[in-house]
């Protein structure tokens, strides 16, 4: 049973992108263009290059922004306004989602690679705002990105996360492998399978998962 599974879970951690609402409202379409034209601006290279910078910094550091900062000492904050700063109108708000991660027990957390507020305003514009016990977003571990161990580990310390009692729910698999190696329960939330010694269970439809336990 996936029940039994997850019943020592006291700690709920949550990728939002592609996690908290579904792939096909396409933000991360919107996201890409931004940090492409940052890549640009930034960088003075034209989009092709931009756009393949971006994809080798996503394979070689785990976002782009990391890649932009370890290559070219660039200032995080201001990026990291401009590629979040995109229109929530595709996201609906989901009653359902909502009442089930209302009824999971123990502590909830949301943990993004984008920054806190902007995952505040998805919350919102979803109608899960209020439903968790804290945000984190890439800016409380410094600027590192999952998947790398030592931001994980950074946040479950401020989140007082105990990892042996705690589940990951991401559609990244790249980000499920951490949390893994620490004992976590992880779902992998996503519209395909991906076949991972480090995956435990895979859903295409979070509600219908979160339903079971
Ligand atoms: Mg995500």
């Amino acid at each position: 049973m996936v029940k039994d599974a997850f019943a020592h879970v006291e700690h709920w951690v949550f990728d939002l992108d592609n996690t908290l609402y579904p792939p096909q409202a396409r933000l991360f379409d919107q996201i890409e263009v931004r940090m492409t034209a940052y890549v640009m601006a930034s960088l003075g290279v034209d989009h092709a290059e931009a756009d393949r910078l971006r994809r080798h910094y996503w394979a070689a550091y785990g976002t782009t922004l990391a890649g932009l900062m370890r290559e070219h000492d660039v200032d995080p904050t201001p990026y990291l306004t401009h590629v979040h700063d995109i229109s929530l109108a595709h996201l609906e708000r989901d009653s359902d989602l909502a009442a089930h991660i209302a009824r999971l027990p123990g502590r909830r957390i949301v943990y993004t690679n984008g920054t806190a507020p902007y995952a505040e305003r998805v919350l919102e514009a979803r109608g899960l705002a209020g439903l968790f016990d804290a945000i984190y977003g890439v800016e409380h571990a410094e600027f590192r990105p999952k998947p790398e161990r030592a931001a994980f580990e950074s946040i479950f310390e401020q989140a007082g996360v105990d990892t042996a009692a705690a589940a990951m729910f991401e559609d990244d698999p790249r980000n499920l492998a951490a949390p893994h190696e620490m004992g976590m329960r992880t779902v992998h939330v996503a519209p395909e399978p991906h076949d991972a010694d480090h995956i435990h269970h895979h859903t295409d439809d979070l509600t219908a998962f979160l339903s079971q336990l």
